[in-house]
């Protein structure tokens, strides 16, 4: 299988803003913000995307989650903010390395289109 560009970031291959990183996650800035504040929290492990999760993933899915939180609440961000998985290209997912979006700094608008 390819190396994803997350993984390279991982391994400290190529640069990238690193906000946060444990056993099982790291957290940096997106390159092409959305918001003011545009995150993403990424597992170590390569799973491609949401839906190749299988039943051994179950903590990480949720240790995931609860970093996001963890980087809210560490960035102040008012308890206001919008997590997004894109899973497939078709939903937007560019980089097949799975990871959440977190968003946060300006309205963020409902649907989201
Ligand atoms: P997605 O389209 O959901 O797969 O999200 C991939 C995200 O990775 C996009 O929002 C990109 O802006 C972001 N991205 C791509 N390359 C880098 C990079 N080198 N460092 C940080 N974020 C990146």
């Amino acid at each position: 299988m390819q190396i994803t560009l997350f993984e390279k970031i991982i391994n400290k291959e190529i640069p990238a803003d690193i906000l946060y990183e444990d056993d099982l996650s790291i957290v940096i800035k997106d390159i092409n913000p959305q918001a003011p504040t545009h995150l993403l929290i990424i597992p170590k492990k390569v799973i491609p995307k949401l839906s190749d999760a299988i039943e051994e993933d179950k903590q990480l899915l949720g240790h995931l989650m609860l970093v996001a939180g963890k980087m809210a609440e560490k960035l102040d961000l008012d308890d206001t903010f919008r997590l997004v998985v894109n899973n497939g290209a078709k939903a937007g997912q560019s980089v097949f390395h799975l990871h959440l979006h977190l968003l946060s700094g300006r309205s963020l608008n409902w649907p989201p289109g």
